[in-house]
């Protein structure tokens, strides 16, 4: 049956982020991007142009003929631009916590998944050859106000039954090895941290030279899906295809259910190259089990970047107005955790931010709309999940199931 959803964004547009990030100005993003002068036909449209939908590019590219993606911003000028590129397969729920919440079957699932995702990612970069500043970093995952020594010692055991890496440090270990005066945590390798625009941009440019067009500014406006295909309204031109997969980060489907989803703010600050920190952090990124969670890491030219402070506040001026603010506590909270850390930061900045329920994004088809899927990479590892979306929705798209999709299906 026709769905038509009518006039108008079919994503309300947001203001997604402010301040200036460190990303603004890295080299190597230019692409080539065409401007849609007619209606077109394509077998596969992927709308939005950030992290997620570059590597769902990237995924589609070669696969089907005529592979297509839109943006009503210029390319990588959404969330990807915002991003701390930490590249985790810690989910921000702890897997003794998630599994009290979906079952531990499912839960260890999730994890490992996770953990297999940050290796590809990881492969795919270096089999690409895609310059984004790629590192990969042991994390350290340190005691806060939502679990002590005791519950990190558990989910410690909890994760080696499960297969993932990491080790428990009592206090006297952290203190003596990082300086660190928390009562525990977990230490782990096989993270990594990028420049998530170079990243976006590197896939970007691969897909299109496997012949995917992308055009921008291009705002999808309506949506009909019918059993022979899905017609999207630009407002001035139609893009017919077989596909479509909305990978519209925060800029969320209007017609998707909600349920234990909610857009948030985060704020982030890095230093000046060179800064002066601790040996160790070149090798570690760094968080806390707090809510919100404080976390850290540096890039390949020596910037401390820190990050956190979230609020339960979806409202862009209030973002803005408190970049400032955020940023002293950021800092302060660095020298508490890391004694003689200072951080004077010269990019102070702040995005929208996305949670679910369980910390699992959304990557499903569109219910009552044929051969419509989404992605909804929410979290604190949103750029792993859109690898993940990467490996999925192929896969939908030709009616598999693949075995961890029903792990990220649409709850309501
Ligand atoms: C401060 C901060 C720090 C973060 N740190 C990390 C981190 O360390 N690690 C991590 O993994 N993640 C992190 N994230 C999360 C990460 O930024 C997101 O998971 C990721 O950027 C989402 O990418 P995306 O491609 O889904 O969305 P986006 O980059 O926002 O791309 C979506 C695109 O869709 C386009 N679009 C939307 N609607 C339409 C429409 N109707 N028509 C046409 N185009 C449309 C938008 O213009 C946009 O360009 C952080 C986020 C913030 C705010």
């Amino acid at each position: 049956m026709p769905v038509d959803r009518g006039k108008g964004a079919v994503t309300p547009e947001k203001k997604l982020l402010a301040g200036i990030s460190v990303w603004r100005g890295s080299s190597g993003t230019s692409m080539s991007v065409s401007k849609l002068v007619e209606s077109i036909r394509a077998d596969v449209v992927v709308v939005g142009a950030g992290i997620s939908g570059a590597f769902m590019a990237h995924a589609l590219a070669g696969r089907y003929e005529r592979v297509v993606v839109v943006d009503r911003r210029v390319p990588i000028h959404g969330s990807t631009s915002v991003s701390t590129a930490m590249l985790q397969f810690e989910i921000d729920q702890p897997l003794t916590k998630l599994g009290e919440k979906i079952g531990v079957h499912r839960a260890t699932r999730a994890w490992r998944h996770s953990y297999r995702a940050t290796q590809a990612l990881v492969s795919l970069v270096h089999r690409e050859g895609i310059r984004c500043g790629l590192e990969r970093r042991h994390a350290l995952y340190v005691a806060g106000e939502d679990m002590g020594a005791r519950g990190l010692e558990r989910e410690s055991k909890a994760r080696n039954r499960a297969g993932i890496p990491g080790e428990y440090l009592a206090r006297p270990a952290l203190n003596s090895k990082f300086g660190i005066n928390r009562s525990g945590a977990i230490l782990s390798s096989n993270s990594a941290i990028a420049n998530p625009v170079q990243l976006a941009a590197g896939l970007l440019r691969r897909a299109a030279a496997r012949g995917v067009r992308i055009y921008s500014p291009v705002n999808i406006e309506g949506v009909m899906a019918t059993a022979h295909g899905v017609t999207l309204d630009t407002g001035q031109h139609f893009i017919e295809a077989k596909y479509v997969i909305f990978c519209t980060g925060y800029e969320v489907l209007k017609c998707l259910p909600k349920q234990g989803t909610k857009i948030t703010s985060s704020w982030a600050v890095a230093s000046q190259p060179h800064s002066s920190y601790p040996a160790w952090l070149d090798q570690t990124l760094l968080w806390e089990a707090s809510t919100p969670y404080l976390y850290l890491r540096t890039t390949p030219d020596g910037r401390v970047i820190a990050g956190g402070e979230d609020e339960d506040v979806d409202l862009a001026s209030y973002r803005s107005r408190s970049i400032e603010r955020k940023s002293h506590r950021l800092a302060a909270k660095v020298k508490a955790l890391i004694p003689g850390l200072s951080l004077n930061p010269t990019h102070k900045w702040t995005g929208a931010f996305g949670e679910s329920l369980d910390g699992l994004p959304l990557i499903d088809a569109v219910p009552d709309m044929a051969g419509c899927f989404a992605v909804m990479g929410f979290g604190g590892n949103g750029t792993i999940y859109s690898v993940i979306a990467a490996q999925i929705v192929p896969r939908l798209m030709q009616g598999r199931t693949d075995g961890d999709a029903n792990l990220y299906r649409f709850r309501d």
